[in-house]
């Protein structure tokens, strides 16, 4: 059983990682807890207290349930609040349902909210401040739903509730004066440390990306990424040390009266699959076929040691190896592959240092291990021939 302190102090510490992961002050947090167990503000339940109120076990417990339902990353031991967000990173763990009848999943992925259905995706980007991108298959661009600007929104709002829990993951993860500016509007950098030698606290930060000075309070609102072209923390640091004499000077970054994220982002994307004829993409087929055509251990080899070029105008062009592919022997099906791709096909030989001694070996063994063997024996018949004089 929680003694009378403890159950308050369970309160105060839940406010305390809600506090964190929204971004919020802890007065505003412990308000949000008092309103959620029926009280106006926390001032109301303290009064309360003082004439004997204490929450349940029960209320601790849903409230709890609340908390972590903002930011359902941070179920891990107590302490270690919102170590767990990398787990649920990448498309093994998606979400599914639907918006007004269209059916969509939903992952994290870098951060980034991906949400997809049939021939649509929304990337609701890790920035707070960011624009959905939606991006509509061409050939599904007539019927799709999400040209209806009611079920578009919908979706947005769906993505965006993920989004939120990122970030309050996200927040969780860093320390309290990387979102909360003090007093002066300081903020500290989240991943740079003193050991980069760099500033880590400062009012005023530059994006080396685009040259932009952004207030502590709008980097910390963004969550560290640049609120005028979006460049990730990296790019983030206190001194824009990559200003030369003579150059332009750091272009203060105001932001939109309404803040929030900007509008979505509509791309219509050709998404058919095209076949590319790039030279390892027609040299790894001719190769295969070099492999069809090969009839023992050392045409393998011979394949597999062929120099195979290719471009536009000489198609494609192969150089054996004699050592291991017999002179006159034809590649047929590297020859009918290049055909059916549309592309000339020329072959030449040269006489290279084979990697293995008696190379001719090879052409009477049917596989592999036959040839190895064989191979094995010759090199030891050799080494205790030669050892033989000294015996
Ligand atoms: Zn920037």
């Amino acid at each position: 059983m929680m003694t009378k302190t403890s159950k308050i102090d369970a309160l105060k510490k839940l406010a305390k990682h809600h506090a964190r992961s929204s971004r919020t002050t802890q007065a505003k947090a412990l308000d949000q807890i008092a309103v959620h167990l029926g009280f106006s503000h926390w001032g109301a339940l303290k009064a309360q207290e003082k004439k004997g109120w204490q929450p349940t076990d029960e209320c601790i417990a849903s409230l709890k349930e609340a908390v972590e339902s903002t930011n359902p990353f941070a179920r891990g031991a107590e302490g270690s609040f919102g170590t767990l967000g990398a787990n649920m990173d990448g498309p093994e763990v998606q979400k599914s349902g639907t918006v007004d009848g269209v059916p969509y999943l939903m992952f994290v992925f870098q951060d980034d909210i991906q949400m997809e259905g049939e021939g649509w995706r929304i990337v609701v980007p890790e920035a707070p401040n960011a624009s959905p991108i939606v991006s509509i298959d061409e050939r599904f661009s007539e019927e799709c739903r999400l040209n209806e600007p009611k079920l578009l929104s919908e979706a947005l709002a769906i993505a965006e509730v993920e989004a939120k829990k990122v970030q309050a993951r996200i927040s969780s993860d860093w320390s309290r004066r990387s979102t909360k500016p003090n007093a002066k509007g300081v903020v500290r950098h989240p991943l740079f440390s003193e050991m980069d030698r760099r500033r880590i606290e400062s009012d005023t930060w530059y994006c080396l990306h685009c040259n932009s000075k952004v207030s502590g309070h709008e980097i910390a609102k963004n969550l560290w990424h640049c609120p005028s072209c979006g460049a990730s923390p990296i790019d983030i640091f206190s001194v824009p040390f990559w200003l030369e004499e003579g150059d332009d000077q750091p272009t203060p970054y105001r932001s939109p009266k309404n803040g929030g994220r900007g509008e979505p982002v509509i791309e219509v994307i050709d998404n058919r699959l095209r076949l590319e004829l790039s030279e390892d993409n027609v040299t790894l087929l001719i190769r295969s076929a070099l492999l069809d055509d090969a009839a023992n251990a050392g045409e393998r080899l011979g394949a597999l040691l062929a120099e195979i070029s290719f471009d536009e105008e000489l198609g494609v062009w192969v150089t054996f190896e004699t050592d291991y592919w017999p002179e006159e022997k034809e590649a047929i099906q590297a020859r009918a592959v290049a055909k059916a791709l549309g592309v000339s096909f020329d072959q030449d030989i040269v006489l290279c240092e084979p990697p293995f001694a008696w190379p001719g070996i090879a052409e009477f063994s049917s596989n592999t291990l036959e040839y190895t063997q064989t191979m094995l024996r010759a090199y030891e018949e050799q080494t205790t021939g030669q050892a033989k004089p000294n015996e």
